[in-house]
């Protein structure tokens, strides 16, 4: 779960880490009534759980209240990546020295939480990462241990920090590393961490993404989930306790179990397709939860094809079918429908599909490949 930059930022407040005074607003009147508490030049930013704001003309500066206002009522309403901003915060503006890249992850591969930084900040770091990797430090931290000064010492001389920044930088680093492990973050993000004309050290922008499955111990950050910011159909999915991500392929996928679900996708891309999401049904696979996947599936208008891949193991391959069938007729589109039922009554499920008129098949290269072929077929 992605957090909201204001919601970031006081995060990172609450743990020492500094930035400069803001707040939001929904509408032009409101951003000149902050702008005028806050005093000073202001820079008015969308609030979206999208990146790159500012190259799509999302964050502005504003040397006075009327100046926020206008800025404001050009920003709230604009869409940035397909996603309509609708808040915005007024922050006071600062004047920018330097901009450095500052985050820590949760390295799957390191199995450790891992700093990393650089001096171009700014800009998005993983086009630093693609045209100049030797500018980005990446540090891993002790599970066990956690941020050891020595470790700060080295970032900090690594970013070529003023000697005279180092403790703030200290502070920033060691609230960073609260935020992240208070949180149960997958990321802490503070890009640009800038220091000023007049040398100080501030956090300029924040993004905190939340591990889900550790949601649970943080009743109180899982609140602020802004359902109307994601994505609508993840939202669908997850009230209908089905495990889903959209991708942007043709080739929609259905299948039980998260393994084979990632499985097929390989072999979708194999057979020269790309596949449009993934999706865990879970167990059961009973026909509400197969006509909500479909639903979810075909929201999507970039879908030609769907592949559905059942293991029928307690769940029997029949019923599984039934459903498919059953479900399928609900749906306010239809694009060809490849079924591959293994497992427990595989043969009396494949007499269901045929006599539905579905495309069934045997082997999961198989169903693959007619997935892409029924796909390339819709689209001409
Ligand atoms: P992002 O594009 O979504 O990452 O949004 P950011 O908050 O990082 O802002 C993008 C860029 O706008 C920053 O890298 C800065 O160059 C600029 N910017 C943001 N806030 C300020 C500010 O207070 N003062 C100045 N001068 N520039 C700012
Ligand atoms: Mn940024």
């Amino acid at each position: 779960m992605k957090l909201q930059e204001y919601r970031s930022r006081e995060i990172l407040a609450r743990h020492g880490v500094p930035v400069l005074d803001g707040e939001i607003a929904t509408t032009a009147d409101e951003a000149r009534v902050a702008a005028e508490r806050i005093g000073g030049p202001v820079v008015v930013k969308a609030q979206v759980l999208v990146g790159g704001r500012g190259k799509a003309g999302g964050v502005k500066l504003a040397e006075t209240p009327d100046e926020a206002a206008a800025r404001a009522g050009e920003i709230l309403g604009m869409t940035i990546k397909g996603v309509t901003v609708r808040t915005v915060l007024v922050a006071a503006a600062a004047d920018i020295a330097h901009e450095y890249y500052l985050g820590l992850i949760l390295d799957r591969g390191g199995q450790a939480i891992t700093i990393i930084a650089s001096a171009d900040g700014g800009v998005e770091i993983e086009e630093t990462a693609r045209t100049n990797p030797a500018a980005i430090l990446r540090l891993p931290l002790h599970p066990l241990i956690g941020l050891q000064q020595h470790q700060v010492r080295r970032v900090a001389f690594f970013l070529g920090l003023p000697v005279e920044l180092r403790k703030a930088f200290g502070t920033t680093l060691d609230g960073l590393y609260a935020t992240f492990v208070d949180a149960d973050a997958d990321l802490a993000e503070v890009n640009p961490l800038v220091i000023t004309a007049d040398g100080r050290l501030v956090a300029l922008d924040a993004k905190i993404v939340l591990d889900d499955s550790a949601l649970f111990r943080h009743p109180d950050l899982e609140a602020l989930r802004d359902l109307a910011e994601e994505e609508p159909s993840e939202v669908a999915a997850r009230e209908a306790g089905i495990n889903f991500i959209k991708l942007d392929g043709s080739i929609g996928c259905m299948v039980n179990g998260a393994g084979l679900a990632m499985t097929t996708m390989d072999l979708v891309k194999l057979a020269g397709g790309e596949p449009a999401n993934f999706l865990d049904i879970g167990g059961g696979a009973k026909a509400d939860r197969v006509a909500a996947a479909f639903r979810i599936i075909l929201d999507d208008p970039n879908v030609r094809a769907i592949l559905v891949n059942i293991f029928g193991g307690i769940t029997r391959g029949d019923e599984v079918a039934r459903g498919i069938v059953e479900a399928r007729a609900t749906l306010s589109r239809q694009v060809p429908m490849v079924v591959r039922i293994i497992g427990t009554n595989a043969a009396e499920a494949a007499e269901i599909l045929l006599a539905a008129r579905l495309i069934t098949a045997d082997s999961l290269d198989d169903a693959a490949a007619k997935a892409v072929a029924a796909a390339r077929e819709t689209q001409a």
